[in-house]
């Protein structure tokens, strides 16, 4: 880490890189005294205090007015200040759209869910995220601003905010990033376009219990399959932006046909439709998938022969698809979220011994369900919208 003093407009990029450098300590250590940032981070004292003077100004720390008995004199401690920015996170499912709003110390100031059916196609789908938007600007109020915007999506996101592709909701060469510009031109914040996965796994990496793990993947239940991946604590994106797209692996070559012509792809057999239809065969076509998810759990709760049978085999694809990620990455954790998550007590059990049997040397990659729960994606994409002043950036105004 390197330290200044006397900050000049040359060494602007040193100073945005120190000032990430107190944000992040404090947010893994609050509440924490300036002469704790200053020993942890090896900044000296002189900078560390003139940093948090002005942090403390732009509303990003606060001092709690604490002090720690420790050896020497009390210190006044610090902990983040998540009153004055937001970041707002929305992200597109199959039936549902779902808005998150977290302050910078990762408190959520707002989580809605509603219905939508993403049959209704991209142009109504921005409108209603456009209208959430403004419902949620207006209910974060005039005293906090939203620093940004970032949109989840269960499908292929280019650099460009371009869906190039998202089965899961019908969508092909959807332009989002630039629609919901268009819809939202009357606000001043960034507004991006990210995966569901990237979104969920950054959201593991903030906020669940992971949050330390520098090699994890999250991968995304629900209508698509598709896997955040961090390694050596970089999310990777790949040469296009389309790292972690593995819902079309092929995993079981006589297995159901799959949205894409072929069978037996990962989506096919661990999707949250490939699921409800296997295990409640009479359901027909279902645009709610919560209450089915329910039914299922209830069924496999009252020992249903069927049901838990046909949870057993799916947690053994599961295994099998953990272990095609572990064999790839050698991340630390797997987390599985969505309808993977709510089914983990039946479906875990069977996946974490189909993974054993596959690891060559234990104890090897740790399969856990995620607790963030369906808001994963908009949580992430609230994360996400803070990114700059977490990089040290200090917000405008
Ligand atoms: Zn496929």
């Amino acid at each position: 880490m390197i330290s200044i003093d006397r900050p000049t407009a040359d060494l602007g990029d040193v100073r945005v890189t120190n000032r990430a450098a107190v944000l992040r300590h404090v947010r893994r250590h609050a509440p924490c005294s300036r002469a704790d940032v200053a020993a942890r981070t090896g900044l000296n004292k002189a900078t560390v205090s003139s940093l948090v003077a002005e942090l403390i100004e732009h509303g990003l720390l606060r001092e709690t007015g604490l002090t720690e008995n420790r050896v020497g004199r009390p210190a006044t401690t610090l902990v983040l200040d998540g009153s004055r920015y937001v970041g707002l996170g929305l992200s597109v499912g199959a039936d549902e759209l779902v808005a998150v709003a977290a302050g910078l110390g990762g408190d959520p100031v707002l989580t809605w869910r509603r219905a939508f059916p993403a049959a209704a196609g991209p142009e109504e789908t921005v409108k209603a995220l456009a209208a959430l938007t403004r419902r949620a600007v207006t209910r974060i109020g005039a005293d906090r601003t939203v620093l940004g915007l970032t949109v989840a999506v269960p499908g292929l996101v280019d650099p460009d905010g371009d869906v190039p592709a998202a089965p899961a909701l019908g969508w092909r060469g959807v332009p989002l990033a630039a629609s919901m510009r268009r819809a939202l031109r009357d606000r001043d914040f960034p507004v991006a376009v990210d995966t569901e996965a990237n979104l969920a796994v950054l959201a593991e990496r903030r906020h669940g219990p992971y949050a330390a793990t520098t090699d994890l993947v999250h991968l995304t239940g629900g209508p698509a399959i598709g896997a955040g991946l961090i390694s050596g604590g970089r999310l990777l994106r790949g040469g296009r932006g389309f790292a972690g797209d593995v819902g079309h692996l092929p995993l079981a070559a006589d297995g159901p046909a799959c949205d894409c012509g072929r069978r037996g792809c990962l989506t096919a057999l661990l999707g949250v439709d490939a699921v409800i239809r296997r295990l409640l065969p009479g359901a027909g076509p279902v645009t709610d998938h919560l209450p089915e998810i329910e039914r299922i759990q209830a069924l496999a709760r009252a020992g249903d022969e069927p049901v838990r049978t046909g949870l057993t085999e799916i947690g053994r694809l599961l295994g099998q698809a953990a272990s095609v990620l572990s064999g790839l990455l050698d991340p630390e954790v797997v987390v599985v979220g969505g309808h993977l998550a709510a089914l983990a007590p039946w479906l875990l059990p069977a996946a974490h011994a189909e993974l054993a049997a596959r690891t060559p040397v234990p104890p090897g990659v740790r399969l856990e369900a995620s607790t963030l729960g369906s808001a994963a994606g908009a949580l992430g994409g609230a994360t996400a919208a803070l990114a700059t002043v977490e990089a040290g950036r200090l917000p405008a105004g």
